[in-house]
């Protein structure tokens, strides 16, 4: 049976499915999509993956195929995913569709927290809502 290649499907930087960082900490690779099996790509010289690349000169990032063994000898690979967010267990997803807006910027708000609309960008982390004394929500 064939290995399949469980990264194929491009995704967003922030469900990457590995973060791989310069040891200088100045280089970030976000891997979006792997384009063979890890079988094959072990056999690959010359295997990329698409990655976003930060970088000093790039802070915004750009785009585009990585040779996997440039990555792998420059970098290290991260046991986190540093834009990935903490979502708290209470938060719920809604629909754009019932018009909510963000309480805190008033863009369309996507998350509902404690009865509470959220953007994505907005909506506080697993972090944020836990604790006593960082616990807005209880008083
Ligand atoms: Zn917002």
């Amino acid at each position: 049976m064939a290995a399949k290649n469980l990264c194929a499907k491009t995704v967003t930087p922030d469900q990457a499915y590995e973060v791989w960082q310069s040891i200088d900490g100045f280089w970030t690779w976000y891997v979006l999509k792997k384009y063979q099996t890890p079988e094959n790509e072990a056999k690959n010289l010359y295997a990329r993956w698409l990655c976003k690349v930060v970088t000093p000169i790039v802070p915004d990032g750009e785009y585009g195929d990585v040779y996997v063994s440039e990555i792998k000898e420059y970098a290290h690979k991260l046991d986190y995913n540093p834009l990935a967010r903490n979502i708290p267990q209470a938060a719920v997803p809604i629909f754009p569709q019932e018009n909510e807006t963000c309480v805190m910027c008033g863009d369309p708000a996507t998350w509902c927290l404690l009865g509470f609309h959220y953007c994505d960008g907005c909506l506080p982390t697993g972090e944020e809502t836990a604790g006593e004394e960082h616990n807005v929500w209880n008083s």
